[in-house]
């Protein structure tokens, strides 16, 4: 993402930076978003050239100084200049709607948390989750599509969904036309709110992980509605002092879950387990889905979807002559027990660690060699390319 790192992706002088630090240091090929912030409007064109896939642009506070918050005039700014090119513009989708506060800048921000203190234990996941309510995130989606307008061509996203109650606004927004996709994270598919323990910031996202209810909603929109295309890790790790370990403060925290690696074993491991439910629910007539799920489901929404996304589908995201040979190999019969420790990030706080999941990576290939095996781990040698040809679609 372009504000996990400083400097952040909002220039090309900062691009190169990043580019210079990344070169040699991947396992696997790596494309990269730019940054839209207030005032750096000159510079997205540039960056589109210099090769981002899309962008990011945050519509509440970031949590880092130097990604700032956009208002409503530097989202119509980007996507008037945007509006021409092959490329994407990502929304993180929650905004302020508390009467109280008429910006969304730091200052703000940090009074809403306070506000909320003053009410919950702020150890409690309860407090947080309280703080980010349904609203701040159906109000932001509201305004993307309010804004679509200003340039009716230009692809939308929606980052990270977590909110089921959006879907609907969503739904219609697609029906009617807006150039709008969404994705969810592993995360909102897994966790639910009442299971979250005090103290357990490892859990901490934003948006926040709601409640079962709401992610049953949301498996819903993938399996049967459509809503949402695709589903990704954003993946975004920090320091354990970041975190708060100490206190296990959810209002201090960082917001962020790492995951990157583990999607293909936890949606595998949640399909089974709605598998199971019904099966237990239809009184053990049928062991299937409303809508049967297979392998090739899970492959568009974390593969071809992805690519179309990032607009690398012509050589990445399914399996056919002329592309890269990029695959893995998965046992749906093995099991992987997370242990965080062995996890290759280097900060390795998860809150899946101690999860046993259904299915294995076996080996992972890299346009056509192996570079992940279970019995040999990683090769010695990263042979990742930094992808940085322009967007075609
Ligand atoms: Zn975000």
């Amino acid at each position: 993402m372009p504000l996990n790192a400083i400097p952040p992706t909002t220039t090309v002088a900062n691009f190169q930076c990043k580019l210079a630090a990344a070169e040699n240091q991947c396992w696997v090929d790596v494309g990269f978003w730019g940054g839209i912030v207030p005032n750096n409007a000159a510079d997205l064109v540039p960056l589109v050239n210099a090769g981002v896939r899309g962008f990011k642009c945050f519509m509440i506070e970031s949590g880092v100084d130097e990604f700032p918050a956009v208002e409503d005039a530097d989202i119509v700014r980007a996507m008037q200049t945007l509006r021409d090119e092959k490329t994407i513009v990502m929304f993180h989708a929650e905004k302020d709607c508390s009467s109280h506060n008429h910006s969304h800048g730091a200052a703000e921000g940090k009074k809403q948390d306070e506000n909320t203190k003053q009410q919950l234990d702020p150890a409690t996941y309860d407090a947080f989750l309280t703080s980010r309510p349904d609203d701040m995130e159906l109000t932001a989606i509201r305004t993307v599509i309010e804004l679509s307008a200003t340039a009716p061509q230009l692809p939308l996203h929606i980052v990270h969904l977590a909110s089921a109650a959006a879907l609907p606004t969503i739904a219609a927004a697609q029906a009617a036309g807006v150039k709008l996709s969404v994705e969810t994270c592993f995360h909102y598919l897994t966790f639910a709110a009442e299971n979250i323990p005090p103290r357990a910031t490892q859990y901490k996202c934003c948006p926040p992980i709601r409640a079962a209810a709401n992610n049953e909603a949301l498996w819903d929109a993938l399996l049967r509605t459509g809503e949402i295309g695709t589903v990704v890790s954003d993946h975004s790790p920090c320091t354990p002092v970041l975190k708060d370990l100490e206190n296990g403060d959810y209002m201090q925290a960082w917001g962020g879950i790492s995951s990157v690696g583990l999607g293909l074993p936890i949606l595998w491991t949640g399909i089974q387990k709605r598998a199971s439910k019904q099966h237990l629910n239809n009184n053990n007539t049928t062991t299937t889905l409303a809508k049967p799920v297979s392998f090739a489901d899970i492959a568009r929404w974390i593969c071809a979807n992805t690519a179309k996304q990032v607009g690398l589908f012509a050589s990445k995201g399914s399996i056919a002559v002329g592309k890269d040979a990029d695959f893995c190999i998965f046992d749906p019969h093995d099991t992987l027990i997370v242990d965080q420790s062995v996890l290759p990030f280097k900060n390795k706080l998860t809150p899946y660690h101690g999860s046993k999941l259904n299915g294995l990576v076996r080996e992972t290939i890299l346009r056509g060699r192996t570079v992940f095996s279970v019995t040999d781990g990683h090769v010695p040698v990263p042979t990742g390319a930094l992808l940085l040809e322009k967007r075609t679609v």
